[in-house]
């Protein structure tokens, strides 16, 4: 992990510190609870406290016979720790009501490993350091409740004989399963269509529904995300907007098109979808280019991965924005 946003850094060590204070208030509740319920357990829990006290006297002192009196304490702690949870039982507790549980067994909620960031800290650095970048965008978020399929015609179209409501309702309910059934192997997509056809709706419809089911999910059009790709590659920010991309459960790259084509803009698009596909972790691009034109603008490398990686979903009608103004105009 390079070029930590120290706010994001920030954000994951008050995390910790919250989820450690977290387990110790507990366990000094659960320590109340016993001493007024259960007095004869809370006084073999005190007396497992001083034989920790004398082990460390011990183990300081270095005299007599060290290794006898340390094995004979620590003897005689496993023996009182037993007890306790036996008593614990009895006295109708769960047998660790008395141990502090911690978020993360790795680390004890600490944050470090021998010396190293433990990897709950580093996954909440990154799920900080994904929230931030998703607090530039401004593609509003929806349910999936809010999908009209009336906006879309039930007449067949003329030339190919597609109904665009069936069609559409294909494509929303393959990815309500896909949300349903999302993990790090899911499949890439590839939306297309006109403009106006909702793929950014449906879009932001499966980023709001995963954000909320706890995935990292970067959610933005391409055109944002490649801005602030060049501001921290020119120094004006101090992000590092490709690796969080490169690295979240889930991109969605809006807008496919709408970027200016250069070579560094090239590049980053390239250095994205081609790392994430050797990853073998999920993308969702969306254009609204037709194949001649998407073939026109961009590298035929990132042409063919598009089109042979990503499964395709054509998205089909009339432009709903004008139906809505029809609508309201009747
Ligand atoms: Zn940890």
């Amino acid at each position: 992990m390079n070029n930590i946003s120290p706010s994001a850094f920030t954000k994951a060590a008050l995390e910790i510190e919250r989820r450690r204070s977290e387990a110790f208030q507990t366990l000094e509740i659960h320590k109340a609870e016993i001493r007024k319920k259960a007095p004869e357990i809370d006084s073999l829990y005190n007396r497992i406290l001083q034989t920790s006290i004398e082990l460390s006297k011990a183990i300081i002192s270095h005299s007599g016979n060290i290794d006898k009196i340390i094995d004979e304490l620590k003897d005689k702690n496993l023996q009182n720790q037993l007890k306790i949870r036996i008593m614990l039982k009895e006295f109708g507790y769960p047998d660790d009501y008395l141990k502090a549980k911690f978020t993360c067994p790795d680390c004890n909620d600490s944050g470090y490993v021998n010396g190293s960031r433990c990897n709950c800290f580093n996954e909440l650095i990154r799920k900080y350091t994904i929230s931030e970048l998703n607090e530039g965008c401004n593609i509003q978020l929806h349910d999936f409740e809010e999908f009209d399929l009336n906006l879309y015609s039930n007449l067949p179209d003329e030339q190919s004989g597609i109904v665009p409501r069936e069609r559409m309702n294909t494509i929303l309910v393959q990815c309500k399963n896909y949300v349903d059934t999302f993990s790090k192997e899911s499949c890439s997509l590839f939306f297309l269509g006109k403009t106006g056809l909702g793929k950014t709706f449906i879009s932001s419809m499966i980023a709001k529904a995963l954000i909320e089911k706890g995935f990292n999910i970067v959610f933005d059009s391409i055109n944002n995300l490649l801005i602030k790709a060049e501001n921290d590659h020119f120094g004006r920010s101090d992000g590092n907007t490709v690796e969080t991309i490169i690295n979240a459960d889930l991109v969605i790259l809006d807008d496919l098109g709408s970027e200016f084509s250069t070579p560094f803009n090239n590049s980053i698009l390239y250095n994205i979808i081609n790392s994430r596909i050797n990853m073998e972790v999920p993308t969702i691009v969306s254009t609204n280019l037709s194949l001649s034109e998407l073939n026109e603008k961009y590298d035929e490398r990132i042409i063919s991965r598009l089109t042979g990686m990503y499964t395709p979903y054509r998205f089909f009608g009339t432009d709903i924005r004008q139906v809505k103004r029809r609508m309201m105009n009747k």
